[in-house]
């Protein structure tokens, strides 16, 4: 094949577009464990979560078989507003290094919501408004996913209730109002709404919440108002299916090229852009078709893969979710007040979990203040003001750049970059003021909440 000069944007067009969502579940030998019931231990089944998850969600969420399932034509169609998301050359990065080097990032910030995670809200939306729901509940931290819902939800005119963690609620008045001006509920958790806010309010007065804490109000207001359903914008197995639509178009994308990248890198919260991106990529790992070196990047201060545990957890603080098998740092794990507050949650997406436990994947961790610094200089050359999340995997790709400038390796480097940081502007204030720390937590810390994992009746 002949090599056309590449351009600085690789986009596709609409008829290009994916027409079917990849399930890299059908592709791995052994599958992510099962959702468990925490009061029996056993597999939690399609009836038990119907009274929290939408229908067709949990049949995604339980579908360990079906390889490719179909984009319905209105989330298509919805898609089309800001997809296909372009697959950016970063040429200019690759001067400022000076690397041999070849970078690639899919770029997923060009909506209002200033993240992917918009990929799986108007999935989950579409799907509960299929159902006849009046609306859904959910939590957000830091908003993105907050943000993300209320469009879908507005678009397809569903309620949608928000709590929203109360250190971001009165941190971060803009995307409130934006969640606001898209017609959803906002509410800081912990609230005096839920049983269990209450409760956690009284444990701990003065709280500023949690997104575990959040998630249990919100799964409870979801069971205890008929026609409402609980949605998560990450973690879950259906979610990390709705955003292998990031990384089927980045392949399709280089695929018009003949580019094959060596290495795919991705930050990891939850592990649903990680996961989505990657996904074809790992599928053909998994079949044995070909090889690349994936790497999960994380905060230290919130290190699950590299220095968590790999069992059953709760999903949140208040353990009214079921139990799911992943690296966690333990659900009571509360990590430092973090500028990445998409990346600080407890647990990992058990599909990601397994690949990780199964060697099909890296995991590294990187400080904040060297995130900010690759922020910095990503931005000053190629443009976008990279949302701190996004920026942990910056930092990777540029340290990857690096050691190919010492080797003389022309690797091609692709990572994700999730979204765009406006409205976390304090956070690089902190950068600037030089009064960012660096918070890791000790061995005893973390001892201290694994010593607080669940014992799951039978397993142990
Ligand atoms: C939520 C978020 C993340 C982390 O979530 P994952 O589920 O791990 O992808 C990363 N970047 C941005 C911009 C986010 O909003």
């Amino acid at each position: 094949m002949t090599f056309e000069k590449i351009p600085y944007k690789i986009y596709l067009s609409e008829q290009e577009m994916p027409q079917t969502w990849y399930n890299v579940r059908a592709d791995m030998k052994t599958k992510p464990a099962p959702l468990l019931n925490p009061g029996t231990g056993e597999a939690m089944g399609f009836e038990d979560l119907r009274p929290v998850f939408c229908d067709e969600l949990i049949r995604q969420e339980l579908d360990n078989d079906t390889r490719e399932i179909p984009i319905p034509a209105e989330i298509r169609d919805f898609y089309k507003m800001y997809r296909p998301s372009p697959l950016v050359r970063a040429y200019c990065l690759e001067e400022k290094l000076q690397t041999p080097a070849k970078i690639y990032y899919k770029f997923e910030g060009n909506n209002t919501s200033g993240s992917h995670k918009l990929n799986s809200a108007i999935a989950q939306a579409y799907y509960a408004k299929q159902q006849g729901l009046k609306g859904v509940t959910t939590e957000t931290g830091a908003g993105q996913w907050g943000t993300a819902l209320s469009m879908a939800c507005a678009y397809l005119g569903l309620d949608c209730k928000v709590y929203m963690v109360k250190v971001s609620y009165e941190q971060k008045p803009f995307r409130r109002e934006v969640m606001r001006t898209y017609g959803a509920a906002v509410t800081p958790s912990p609230s005096m709404e839920t049983e269990i806010g209450k409760k956690i309010l009284a444990e701990h007065p003065g709280t500023t919440g949690s997104l575990g804490c959040a998630i249990s109000e919100a799964v409870e207001a979801a069971a205890a108002n008929p026609g409402y359903r609980y949605v998560l914008g990450s973690v879950l197995n259906q979610v990390l299916l709705h955003q292998s639509i990031i990384g089927l178009e980045t392949k399709a994308a280089l695929d018009k090229y003949g580019v094959v990248p060596d290495i795919i890198i991705g930050c990891a919260g939850g592990g649903s852009n990680l996961g989505g991106l990657i996904s074809p990529f790992m599928g053909e790992k998994l079949r044995g078709e070909k090889d690349y070196r994936i790497i999960a990047v994380e905060p230290a201060s919130c290190p699950s893969f590299t220095r968590g545990r790999f069992t059953y957890d709760f999903c949140d603080t208040g353990m009214v979710c079921p139990l799911a098998k992943m690296y966690t740092l333990g659900s009571g794990f509360i990590p430092s007040a973090n500028h990445a507050g998409g990346l600080r949650y407890h647990g990992m997406s058990p599909v990601l979990s397994q690949l990780y436990h199964d060697g099909y994947m890296e995991a590294v961790s990187v400080e904040q203040t060297k995130v900010f610094e690759a922020a910095e200089a990503f931005a000053r050359v190629e443009g976008i003001l990279p949302a701190p999340e996004s920026s942990h995997a910056i930092r990777v790709a540029i340290d990857e750049a690096i050691k190919c400038k010492e080797t003389g390796e022309e690797k091609t480097i692709v990572f994700g970059l999730t979204g765009t940081g406006y409205f976390d502007m304090v956070a690089y204030e902190k950068f600037h003021n030089g009064e960012m720390t660096d918070y890791i937590p000790t061995d005893a810390e973390l001892q201290q909440s694994f010593d607080k994992l669940p014992r799951v009746p039978g397993l142990d």
